[in-house]
């Protein structure tokens, strides 16, 4: 028999601090009862996508509804896909959506007693529970090369046995202690591997909170705990820092769920009580008839870059993402249409297990509300906000027309049925841009099947009776007036009855002014356009409108 003491000294002959310390250092936290402690952990590899952040929300909500405490612990165990920025990228993103950490990795030092919270700042207190594990017999050193471990899966294939290091593929399992010396001596690296007392004869009764009762097969891999260069993987990390940072519940994506299994022996050998688990289904689209998760290669959508570079608003991200994860959040938006968010009480309950369906489409919807409801002050300074970073022309357009552009931000907003003709910050400029002289252009030309003879008339004809003091509906009889003048009809219903008997209608009539004022031929209120631009303006547009046909 080994004497694990020994071994346990001779591969960490510098670690001084005992379990007991570390328990001293991280004392519990105070806090009320129920109240959830939960963490993002994010890999620092600059890549910042959806799946982020439906974890942090979902984190996020379930410790700020509960009065606990959310924290940001950055795995950065695996140096080779650490990116310069990547955290303040994140935080950056996260804030964004309003997600905010009371503890933990800040874009300056980090902040709350239970750090550091970089895992490769960590490195002492793994040190502390590898030794206690390697001298309990529970761990021990593999000096494998990359080349044997090679051999050996080549082998497994061959053999068609299972993959992994296990059985009889764990030959330094059971080495006598001679050879683990020799191979010390010899300066050869190695890591410190779990040593599995599992079968996959055996299966695991489990409860996760999203996915519900599970049985998983037990673990028989003796997985890697530290890397040769001392840094633990993520598994061994996972289980001491949620240990020590208290956390109650693991919010991740379920990629993990076949590692968790793994997960609960170690929070076993380690003598600790594992945390609740919540293991997130896939993000998903459509791609034909069948459905595929979200693939970084394929799908730029998933990046949350893509949604600030197309002008999506946050809240309409935000509010699509609440639409996916909890089915009730629909019905009670339509119930409280101006409630901030964080009234509605986000349930784990409601998450689906298989994961979730992504349709743009239905998030362009959900923006389009969105936006809606937004005063013309918040629109104009999101579109202001977009436009600085993408639109520069636009911006200063913006800025030197303030009072204008908020006039036609307000245009049908406000009241029981707000126009919706906002789906990005991006739709700003072609929505209202005709209001500017620096970027109006003629878009839109007038249909040919109209003589332009009329459209003159009837352009020359609104230019003489037009006054800037007239109601809505007086403006509107004399618009209607010029069409009975150049022979349209006045009345939509009979028009559509049978349009062949005249030469257009009414509508056409507000059409060749709408293209002569707005360039287009969809706009915003024409009467209301108007008076936002002023008589003389109008005229002019008209006037030259009518040197041009
Ligand atoms: N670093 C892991 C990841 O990015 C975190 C998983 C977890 O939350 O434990 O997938």
């Amino acid at each position: 028999m080994i004497d694990y003491k020994e071994l346990a000294e001779l591969l960490f002959p510098d670690v001084t601090m005992t379990p007991e310390d570390v328990e001293k250092m991280y004392p519990p936290r105070n806090v009320p009862e129920g109240a959830v402690i939960s963490r993002a952990a994010p890999s620092p590899t600059g890549f910042v996508h959806l799946g982020n952040l439906i974890q942090a929300l979902t984190s996020e909500r379930m410790c700020h509804q509960s009065g606990g405490t959310l924290f940001l612990r950055v795995e950065d165990t695996d140096a080779k896909r650490e990116v310069p920025g990547a955290i303040d990228t994140l935080i950056d993103y996260l804030g964004i959506y309003g997600i905010h950490f009371d503890e933990g990795v800040t874009k300056g030092e980090d902040v709350g007693i239970y750090g550091p919270y970089r895992q490769r700042r960590r490195v002492d207190i793994y040190h502390v529970f590898a030794k206690k594990l390697t001298a309990e017999g529970k761990a021990y050193p593999c000096f494998c090369t990359e080349e044997e471990l090679a051999a050996m899966h080549e082998k497994q294939e061959a053999e068609k046995a299972n993959y992994g290091y296990f059985g009889k593929w764990a030959v330094w399992r059971d080495r006598p202690m001679e050879d683990i010396k020799a191979e010390l001596e010899k300066g050869k690296p190695w890591v410190l591997r779990f040593r599995s007392t599992g079968s996959i004869e055996n299966k695991i009764k489990f409860t996760d909170l999203i996915k519900g009762q599970l049985e998983l097969t037990e673990n028989d891999i003796d997985h890697v705990l530290l890397k040769s260069d001392g840094i633990p993987t993520y598994h061994f990390a996972h289980a001491v820092d949620d240990r020590f940072m208290y956390t109650t519940h693991v919010v991740r994506d379920d990629s993990w769920l076949s590692t968790l299994p793994f997960h609960i022996q170690l929070f076993q050998a380690l003598g600790w009580k594992h945390p609740k688990y919540l293991h997130i289904g896939p993000l998903m689209k459509m791609d034909g008839e069948s459905k595929r998760k979200l693939s970084k290669r394929k799908d730029p959508e998933l990046a949350l870059k893509y949604y600030r570079q197309n002008g999506f608003p946050t809240q309409s991200v935000y509010e699509y993402l609440l639409t996916v994860l909890n089915s009730n959040f629909e019905d009670w938006r339509r119930a409280n249409p101006d409630a901030p968010t964080d009234d509605f009480k986000f349930s784990y309950k409601k998450m689906n297990p298989a994961g979730s369906l992504f349709d743009e489409a239905k998030l362009c919807d959900v923006s389009k509300n969105v936006i809606s409801r937004m005063s013309a002050e918040k629109v104009y300074d999101e579109v202001l906000s977009w436009s600085e970073e993408f639109d520069a022309e636009f911006s200063e357009v913006l800025k030197n027309n303030k009072d204008t552009a908020l006039k036609a931000f307000a245009i049908g907003r406000g009241g029981k049925k707000p126009r919706k003709d906002l789906t990005l910050w991006s739709d700003a400029k072609g929505y209202m841009g005709f209001f500017f002289d620096e970027i109006f252009t003629l878009e839109d030309a007038y249909p040919d099947n109209f003589h332009k003879s009329d459209i003159k008339t009837a352009l020359t004809q609104f230019c003489e009776t037009y006054d800037e003091a007239d109601e809505q509906q007086v403006w509107f009889d004399k618009i209607k007036a010029i069409a009975e003048n150049i022979g349209f009809c006045t009345d939509m219903k009979a028009y559509k009855a049978e349009p062949e008997k005249y030469k257009g209608s009414i509508a056409d009539v507000s059409m060749f002014l709408r293209v002569a004022v707005t360039g287009k031929m969809n706009s915003p209120d024409m009467f209301e356009v108007m008076r936002i631009l002023g008589k003389d303006k109008v005229i002019e547009r008209i006037n030259k409108m009518t040197e041009v046909l």
